[in-house]
């Protein structure tokens, strides 16, 4: 590909409403935004503050706060003022909470229609609220807490019960001509998830939050979301994301936007194309390519930088990449652009590999090639 034009993405995106939460647009064809919560108490408004901060330099767009107290509603308006990027407040149980975090001036507020008692006659309410406050909505269904009603129907969570779920809840809104709304109907299972999302797709123009929830710890968390947001994305369906890992918030973040990027849904950054080694490697390929990536780390332009480690596919795939090294007989034979510009001893590889590359990024950074 041609440096900082990204390949196409695999489907067109499926066509959804916009909706606005805070400055980020959600829906309507806008870039699929990456989210992630907080795990702090709300109510402790400095280290939220805190949080959200380390969230906004990782890349995260939009923020979510849980919002189980009084002292957590009362803390919403100042995290909101501060914060970098938008706050959702996530409301369960309490309707009062929803109306104190649109008077806060979160920026979207989440609810959960089937943990939210005595919904159904609040609703006009908050539809008269969000709608003065310009504050969308999101609805969203997750396996644990489905409708008992549905539950009862269905006998699980089934994919059909997740969509039928939030499209009556949404229907709610309807009813007081409030659509600025988006949707997730979130699940453990993939699969469930997957067939929920493609149901919802195809009954409705909602913007869709994709989650898969309780995935896991990073390592299992971090595939199930690539593969469901994958199998979704892939088609079109998603607006935003949030992967849910029981794991730091920030990591959330770092794989929520490595799942774009893959998909061409999103510039891609630094990327590290390295062999898994095989018995023909002549040079330790893992430790070479963490030396680099950790060497690289930051670095905010669209280079490929190949880490190879021996000359079968080491010299071709080098010369695909902006940058890259082929290694053989204790050297290393650097690549840029395709041309081998010099041939190092080994213990100077990842030195001249960063050089090289802080010279590529300085002048795609002059060429205006920086994402
Ligand atoms: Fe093996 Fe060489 Fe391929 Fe790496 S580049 S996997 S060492 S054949």
């Amino acid at each position: 590909g041609i440096p900082g034009v990204p390949l196409p993405p695999l489907a067109e995106r499926r066509a959804s409403r916009r909706i606005q939460v805070g400055p980020v647009v959600v829906g309507g064809g806008a870039p699929v935004s990456v989210q992630s919560m907080t795990t702090t108490r709300t109510s402790d408004v400095g280290a939220t503050l805190q949080q959200i901060a380390e969230l906004t330099a990782s890349g995260c767009q939009i923020v979510r706060v849980a919002c189980p107290t009084q002292d957590d509603a009362d803390a919403l308006a100042t995290i909101a003022r501060k914060s970098q990027i938008p706050v959702i407040a996530d409301i369960h149980f309490q309707p009062k909470y929803v109306f104190a975090a649109i008077e806060a001036g979160c920026a979207a507020v989440r609810v959960n229609p089937g943990n939210i008692k005595q919904f159904d006659d609040k609703v006009k309410e908050i539809a008269k609220a969000a709608k003065d406050h310009g504050t969308p909505i999101r609805i969203g269904v997750n396996a644990g807490s489905l409708d008992r009603r549905l539950l009862q129907k269905y006998g699980k969570a089934t994919p059909e019960a997740l969509a039928e779920s939030a499209l009556w809840e949404a229907s709610l809104f309807e009813e007081h001509d409030f659509r600025d709304i988006k949707i997730s109907v979130k699940h453990n299972d993939p699969v469930v998830m997957v067939e929920a999302y493609r149901q919802l797709a195809a009954q409705c123009d909602y913007p869709l939050h994709l989650g898969v929830t309780e995935a896991g710890p990073a390592f299992q968390g971090t595939i199930k979301s690539a593969v469901a947001f994958g199998a979704l994305l892939s088609q079109g369906i998603g607006d935003t994301i949030r992967v849910s890992l029981s794991a730091p918030p920030v990591e959330e973040i770092k794989v929520g936007i490595q799942i774009l990027e893959s998909l061409n849904l999103r510039q891609r950054r630094l990327e590290i194309v390295s062999c898994p080694s095989c018995g023909r490697a002549q040079v330790d390929v893992y430790k070479l390519a963490e030396e680099v990536t950790a060497g690289l780390d930051g670095m905010e332009v669209p280079l490929r930088v190949a880490v190879m480690g021996c000359v079968v596919n080491g010299p071709g795939e080098a010369r695909e990449a902006d940058l890259g090294v082929a290694s053989g007989n204790g050297k290393g034979q650097i690549f840029v652009k395709g041309e081998v510009i010099k041939t190092v001893p080994e213990s100077k590889i990842v030195e001249t590999l960063i050089e090289e590359a802080m010279k590529i990024a300085a002048q795609m950074e002059k060429d205006g090639i920086a994402s």
